[in-house]
């Protein structure tokens, strides 16, 4: 799948593994590749495409949206590599709370970075003109696994994203969208813009990517400071937002 959104920049995503993204952005000639998982695929559109690697961005340390990392230094070892602990390396006197952005520029656009805990504890995302590479933080219609019980990490983490700009694009690690949409149609069946959004995607083959607009209404977990969601899933009092955000991700874990 090709995106054209710059005239200039374009960006390729490359399915690997059975449900990982791999992304790479590109200008010219030039690469930036975003959580390398299989190498084979993409050393394949490398070549295709005839692109030289200047840069690996990782949103964090699993070994799904990683493993290719060494293969390809093996073949460009002058790419550099951006994952959150040389983040926080750089920036260790402060800790990043929202934006931190990197003194280096790719394509002529700053490279901003979002520290984004709570799939992992080390996890960030990364935003380059409108792109959100936004690793297992958010998913089409849903978010990533919270492991070691950073539920609050994850739910801030998921409120900055919120905020970014609405024409946002989000190019998220795995794409779960038609088994997502279907839990959010159980937890909300009246909505008719979910209802219509998953027949859409039912008949179609394609890769999705959304903007944050749509993403605010297709998605529970930007949603859960609703009130009416927060009324509906609660048996006595109204739960609030962070009480919502659980609630529906224990109930996703076991759907
Ligand atoms: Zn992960």
């Amino acid at each position: 799948m090709n995106i054209k959104n710059n005239k200039k920049i374009k960006l390729k995503l490359i399915k690997n593994f059975t449900n990982n993204y791999t992304w790479i952005l590109y200008k010219k000639n030039n690469c930036v590749i975003v959580d390398p998982g299989e190498y084979k695929k993409i050393l394949h559109i490398i070549k295709l495409y005839k692109l030289y690697p200047k840069l690996i961005l990782l949103t964090h340390y699993h070994y799904d949206h990683m493993m290719a990392v060494n293969s390809l230094l093996s073949i460009w070892p002058k790419i550099k590599i951006i994952s959150p602990k040389n983040i926080y390396y750089i920036n260790k006197k402060e800790q990043i709370n929202f934006f931190y952005i990197l003194k280096e520029k790719i394509f002529g656009k700053s490279i901003k970075i979002i520290n984004t805990p709570g799939h992992a504890l080390y996890h960030v995302c990364y935003y380059i003109s409108n792109y959100l590479f936004c690793g297992d933080l958010l998913f089409n219609s849903g978010c990533g696994k919270i492991y070691n019980n950073l539920y609050y990490e994850m739910y801030k983490s998921i409120q900055k994203i919120k905020s970014l700009p609405q024409n946002t694009l989000i190019c998220c690690g795995h794409d779960y969208i038609k088994y997502n949409l279907i839990f959010t149609m159980k937890i909300i069946p009246n909505d008719k813009f979910v209802k219509n959004f998953y027949k859409k995607i039912k008949k179609s083959n394609k890769e999705t990517i959304n903007s944050l607009k749509i993403e605010k209404k297709i998605n529970l977990f930007l949603k859960t400071s609703n009130f009416y969601l927060r009324k509906q899933l609660s048996k006595k009092e109204i739960l609030k937002p962070f009480e919502c955000f659980c609630l529906l991700r224990k109930m996703r874990n076991v759907f």
